[in-house]
């Protein structure tokens, strides 16, 4: 079976090595030497400061809110995996969503702008399927407004950004390190923060508020920490990261070549690079989109509607308002499988199968 988010297991020997070091250490958590080892290690790789280890991306979202004491409300898009929405509505703030940008499928400063209230104090905007949105766009209407910007980054790790790390934009960026994501922990998340006294605070915060040094508790924290077994499951990951990015990427390149008559594709920035993180492809209409995930699923290819339904129209997240964009793209977009165990012959018969859904659906 070929399918989307199929998690890679690093070499077993090389984690076996890691756990020896936890049974020698006896050390299991509370910012452990494999977790700090990490931190710096994939720190330098992605060339970002500032990076805090959590222990799980819906929490790196809730720890960055909270270290900046963000109350109210925060502006976020509809269309993104629901995390995004529930780590703000956990954080205790009202969420407003935006609609998106038709075709980058990411949120629009401009729209964004619109959408502020009174009580707005913190944006969150997706990079959504790790296409980088407008930061400077963002940056300009932050500063203007005096509100925070945290960016779920969760499928932007790898991505440059005019040269360098997108996760260095915003006041925070934050990763998540699940299973199904291209570098993972098994369960785990990150925070990059701009400054290192922010960082420093939400080192606090993740560990209870306790403060380390006199055990006196400046903030009301929470329990984020990673252990040092998710630790060495990504430190036996980490020297295979590159490889993993580049054949990513050559995946979606290839799907790109063999689809482009055929379907359209969310507008790539041209100053981002590409980490093959998903490979989105948006179908004509949602009966062809149906149509495509139930043939692919007839040959046991499983694709998935990411993201679906657009979050304003669930229970949970309903907002009154209406966002046109973000649920006509929901009913419109398939992730197509996209892991290191495909190669290019994989690539080309999913490629053929949707091809021969769509002319079906056209007869
Ligand atoms: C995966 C994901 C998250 C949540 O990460 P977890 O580590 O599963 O908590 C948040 N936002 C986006 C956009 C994601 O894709």
């Amino acid at each position: 079976m070929t399918t989307v988010g199929r998690p890679y297991l690093p070499n077993r020997k090389k984690l076996e090595g890691y756990l020896d070091q936890v049974y020698e250490s006896q050390w299991l958590t509370n910012n452990g030497p494999l977790v700090r080892e990490l931190e710096e290690r994939l720190g330098d790789y992605l060339g970002v400061d500032n990076l805090l280890l959590v222990a799980n991306g819906t929490l790196a979202l809730e720890v960055a809110l909270r270290t900046f004491g963000i109350s109210g409300e925060a502006v976020s898009t509809p269309f993104t995996f629901v995390a995004t929405s529930a780590a703000i509505r956990n954080e205790g703030l009202g969420v407003r969503y935006a609609d998106i940008d038709p075709e980058t499928l990411n949120l629009d400063p401009a729209k964004v702008e619109s959408a502020c209230g009174p009580d707005t104090q913190a944006l969150v905007p997706v990079h959504v399927y790790g296409n980088p949105c407008d930061v400077e766009g963002f940056d300009e209407l932050a500063r203007r407004k005096g509100l925070k910007t945290v960016y779920d980054a969760a499928h932007a790790l790898g991505v440059n950004y005019d040269g360098h790390s997108v996760l260095r934009w915003g006041d925070a960026a934050t990763l998540s390190l699940h299973a199904t994501k291209l570098f993972h922990t098994g369960e785990g998340g990150a925070v990059v923060f701009r400054r290192a006294e922010d960082h420093e605070r939400a080192r606090r915060l993740i560990n209870f508020g306790l403060e380390a040094v006199d055990g006196s508790i400046p903030d009301v924290g929470m329990n984020a920490k990673m252990s040092e077994f998710h630790a060495a499951v990504g430190l036996a990951m980490l020297d295979d990261l590159p490889a993993i990015l580049e054949h990513r990427k050559a995946v979606g390149e290839a799907y790109e070549r063999e689809l482009d008559d055929w379907v359209s594709f969310p507008a790539w920035s041209k100053r981002g690079t590409r980490n093959g993180a998903y490979a989105p492809i948006l179908l004509e209409t949602p009966s062809v989109r149906d149509k495509v995930k139930a043939v692919l699923q007839s040959e046991d290819v499983i694709a998935r509607s990411y993201f679906s339904p657009s979050l304003d129209e669930t229970a949970a997240y309903r907002a009154g308002n209406f966002f046109p964009e973000s649920q006509a793209k929901a009913l419109r977009t398939l992730c197509l499988p996209i892991n290191t165990g495909m190669d290019f012959n994989d690539v080309k018969k999913i490629s053929l199968c949707i091809k021969r859904a769509i002319n079906q659906e056209r007869e």
